[in-house]
């Protein structure tokens, strides 16, 4: 059955007045969300107290979502776990992959990676010391600095600037051919289109909810091991909600079954309430049909554009394989332009140093917005209309 996306977009809240193309940073509210949240709330905390963990089921909620969140990026069940945020699953998906790599130090990124994938990684570097290095390389360059050095591959799918995207199939390969591991961040993938954790066998991944999977501000990251690994990868973050037996309250610390494992302390419960309500949504949705509608809005809006706005550049990929849910365009001024733009009520971002982005999100989003953002971006840049003080001014998120 093919997916109805005006059933999905009618499943969110979205301000009347505004074109949403930013799902991308920050996914918009689902209607359910709101009195999914209250009941948490009131409900279950208000009501059952400390009961709830186990009446509410509070405690297995990391991995019944976990597996929910499987489905959407190929993943075996009971391999993906949630908790604490991206950046601390980076840390602990890369502390693990190390220590099952000895004999190597490098961890391999490229230059096109989030810059708090990178810190994470420089960090743990200087904490495990003896020669463990980052070594980073232009995103195009990746595939052929892939060598017997290296311990661990560290790649963003997707280039949260410009969009481009990697073959997972092919670089995942090319590093067990080497002997290295890899460490996925779907950040910009999930909910995206389909990823195929599995069939690629990838060793370890990570990724944030509150981008495409609408979990809201704050909503926890996954992380995702390899079932062939999962009883072999040590969490590294070894806190007590990870302990085979937490409420054994042992001094000593061993690691749980599987995936169980990677949990560290009090899961987001709220938040994770949140993130059911969406998750509801994705049910009905097929990530086939979301792909074929995801490249057709964003071939309009590149076809749009470049017809009406020629003092852009696209900075996005045209080949279908190397592109993920969003446009980038360049411009010297793209921070007063995306302010011109917000100010009316076309949503997207702007990544330093030149980076205009649009995120397409077919739940909500379909042709006739795109149509407008276009319209809307035509009439700024014809009229110079974000060359206006009020819009130079950074804010502190941009
Ligand atoms: C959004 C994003 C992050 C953000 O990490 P948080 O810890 O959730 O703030 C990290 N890495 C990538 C690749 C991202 O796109």
């Amino acid at each position: 059955m093919s997916t109805d996306f005006s059933a999905t977009r009618a499943a969110f809240d979205l301000p009347e007045g505004i074109i949403y193309l930013d799902g991308n940073s920050l996914g918009p509210l689902p209607r359910a969300a709101a009195a999914r949240v209250e009941r948490a709330v009131t409900g279950e905390w208000g009501r059952m107290l400390v009961t709830g963990w186990n009446k509410a089921g509070w405690m297995d909620q990391p991995s019944k979502i976990g597996n929910r969140i499987a489905t959407l990026i190929g993943a075996e069940p009971d391999s993906v776990v949630m908790g604490d945020t991206l950046s601390i699953k980076v840390y602990q998906a890369l502390a693990s992959a190390l220590e099952m790599n000895p004999t190597r130090r490098v961890i391999l990124s490229d230059t096109g990676n989030f810059p708090s994938d990178l810190y994470m990684a420089e960090g743990l570097c200087r904490t495990l010391g003896s020669g463990y290095t980052l070594k980073t390389v232009a995103p195009e360059d990746i595939a052929a600095h892939i060598d017997e050095t290296v311990a661990v591959t560290l790649i963003t799918e997707v280039d949260y600037r410009t969009g481009r995207k990697h073959d997972m199939a092919a670089l995942t390969a090319r590093a067990h051919a080497a002997g290295a591991l890899t460490v996925w961040d779907l950040a910009h993938s999930a909910g995206a289109f389909p990823v195929y954790l599995a069939d690629c066998r990838a060793d370890f991944a990570v990724g944030c909810t509150y981008k495409y999977l609408n979990s809201g501000p704050g909503g926890p990251a996954f992380i995702y091991v390899a079932p062939r690994h999962a009883d072999t990868a040590r969490p590294a973050l070894s806190g007590w909600l990870g302990h085979e037996s937490p409420f054994a309250f042992d001094t000593t610390y061993r690691p749980g079954t599987g995936i169980e494992r990677m949990r560290v302390g009090t899961p987001p419960v709220l938040q994770m309430a949140a993130l059911e309500a969406s998750l509801d949504i994705w049910d009905s949705v097929s990530l086939n049909d979301l792909r074929t509608a995801s490249l057709a809005l964003t071939d309009r809006f590149i076809a749009g554009v470049e017809a009406a706005c020629p003092t852009l550049t696209l900075a996005t990929p045209r080949d279908h394989a190397a592109r993920g849910s969003q446009v980038s365009f360049r411009h010297p001024e793209g921070y007063a332009i995306m302010q011109a733009l917000i100010a009316r009520g076309l949503i997207g971002d702007f990544r330093a140093p030149d980076i205009l982005r649009f995120g397409f999100t077919p739940l909500f989003i379909g042709a006739p917005e795109v149509d407008a953002a276009v319209a809307v971006l035509a009439e700024v840049m014809d009229k110079s209309l974000w060359d206006q003080p009020q819009f130079k001014t950074r804010a502190r998120v941009t």
